[in-house]
């Protein structure tokens, strides 16, 4: 408390109204939740359709149909990745973390979904299995898969290394696989670039401070995150120069490590599926 400036000591009743309970913003038991178990089932018998190899502090694209599904795997050591999706079809339908983390929760696993930005704002993929949901909450307060953070970035990094220009960031990574896939500028591309769900990287906010942190990321060879595409989805990863993100990034002194996504077409669609419609507000804001 000594950071208080005089005139701003606590009123008398400041316990009690910290004391008061805390509301979820948002009620998410509302919305129908996916039916995990007939997305499992519509894995027997699945067929790979693709496979990308993401190289260490690069980025690559990858396409998913929807009601397929894709695994981002851990392969050769520990490495953390940051991804990005679109609607294949238009670059303005988006991965919006904000919501996501508002809807669901700071850290995503099985059975939260990753939503698309307004107008559109629908479910755009949903994560079908964690290998990782053992780790839960530690006792930093850190947990795995976080859409809290952005994407490692040169303009940061510059800022904070009084002019230092490092070209590898997950920011510079996944705007260049944008642009090769999609035939653009690169300025053109980064407008596209959006803040990430932070695959396998280990983060939280400091007790004290309230200050974003990462440590070692807990995942291993053989694991993996799994999402099922509920529309037509183009995405976007990058194996982050952090490596591990157990000491720093924006930079090449961290190893790291390639990642693995898959792309798996299910015999049949998971029973009684349907893709999201876009959202359905009349866009009239009150006129
Ligand atoms: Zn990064």
């Amino acid at each position: 408390m000594s950071r208080l400036p005089a005139e701003h000591q606590p009123p008398a009743d400041a316990d009690a109204r910290r004391a008061i309970a805390p509301v979820i913003c948002y009620p998410v038991e509302a919305l129908t939740p996916p039916d995990l178990p007939a997305y499992r089932a519509a894995r027997d018998g699945w067929e790979q359709t693709d496979e990308v190899v993401i190289p260490a502090r690069d980025g690559s694209a990858f396409e998913v149909p929807a009601g397929h599904f894709f695994r981002i795997s851990s392969i050769e050591g520990p490495q953390v990745g940051d991804l990005n999706l679109w609607n294949a079809a238009n670059l303005r339908e988006r991965f919006y973390s904000g919501k996501t983390r508002a809807l669901h929760r700071t850290h995503l696993t099985t059975g939260d979904r990753l939503w698309t930005a307004h107008p559109y704002l629908r479910p755009m993929a949903t994560i079908t299995e964690d290998t990782l949901d053992w780790y839960g909450m530690d006792a930093f307060g850190g947990s795995v898969h976080d859409v809290i953070g952005t994407r490692c970035d040169p303009y940061t990094h510059n800022l904070l290394s009084h002019g230092g220009q490092y070209h590898h960031c997950c920011h510079s990574n996944l705007t260049r696989a944008l642009a090769d896939a999609r035939g653009l500028t690169l300025a053109e591309a980064e407008t596209h670039v959006h803040d990430v769900l932070n695959v396998f990287m280990c983060t939280g906010f400091t007790r004290d401070t309230g200050q974003y942190f990462m440590k070692a990321s807990p995942v291993r060879p053989g694991d993996y995150l799994e999402f099922f595409a509920e529309i037509d989805l183009l995405g976007a990863l990058s194996a982050c120069p952090g490596g591990d993100c157990s000491s720093e990034h924006s930079s090449d002194s961290t190893t790291c490590h390639p990642l693995r996504v898959q792309v798996f077409r299910p015999k049949a669609p998971p029973a009684g599926w349907i893709s999201p419609p876009v959202n359905g507000y009349d866009r009239s804001h009150g006129r």
